[in-house]
């Protein structure tokens, strides 16, 4: 295949800001073994966010998407993901066929604002009011993600809980640096709206990536 032919196939070359693995340390996946690529870019500006080195694409590398790949199958993982900053600014087609080729699952990380694409195992969906989710993501999400910071945010855990599909798992996870105020008030929350399920940040506890 000719170089022009790279530029012509998107998601052949993915602006990579690191990859590891490690163990998924957030929601229904809490504990599994995974390799993690993080993809450079998000406009969507959450004030917490806590991988802000992220948000400027332009000074990631644009990686061969086969590199990456080639990576993943050397770490012997049978799960990957995909987190960002904003993964979706990306067409991710191309990296999730070729990772099914290999029989390995794939998890994807987004806040939905950008169309939906690649093949996806789980798809955990953490909806910013900044920039709220586009397209059919709500009715494909797999896991739906409120970050809690203040009471504000239970309103739009409701708002979101009822967009997303009768199957989605449900998770409220305390913003990092309001953990002591807000989880009492999350605990509260879901000891009187059961559907939902308390997700913590283990990786921080276990301090790991
Ligand atoms: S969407 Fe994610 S990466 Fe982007 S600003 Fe928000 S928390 Fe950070």
């Amino acid at each position: 295949m000719s170089k022009k032919d790279d530029f012509e196939i998107p998601g052949k070359k993915l602006p990579l800001v690191e990859e590891f693995f490690t163990l998924q340390g957030e929601g229904f996946q809490t504990g599994r073994a995974a390799y993690f690529i993080r993809l450079g870019g998000c406009d969507v500006g959450c004030s917490w966010c806590d991988s802000r080195y992220s948000w400027d694409q332009d000074i990631h590398p644009l990686v061969d998407t086969e590199k990456i790949i080639e990576n993943v199958l050397d770490s012997g993982t049978d799960s990957v993901v995909v987190t960002g900053g904003e993964p979706l600014m990306w067409d991710l087609g191309y990296l999730c066929k070729e990772l099914k080729g290999h029989r390995i699952n794939t998890f994807i990380e987004t806040s939905g604002a950008y169309p939906l694409t690649g093949i996806w195992d789980w798809i955990c969906l953490s909806p910013k009011k900044n920039m709220p989710p586009v397209g059919k993501i709500c009715e494909v999400a797999d896991e739906l993600k409120i970050i809690i910071q203040n009471k504000n945010d239970f309103i739009w855990a409701e708002k979101y809980k009822d967009l997303v599909n009768k199957d989605c798992k449900l998770f409220l996870q305390p913003e990092w640096s309001k953990f002591q105020t807000i989880i009492p008030e999350i605990v509260e929350y879901v000891k009187k709206h059961p559907e939902w399920r308390v997700s913590l940040q283990s990786h921080k506890y276990m301090h790991i990536p």
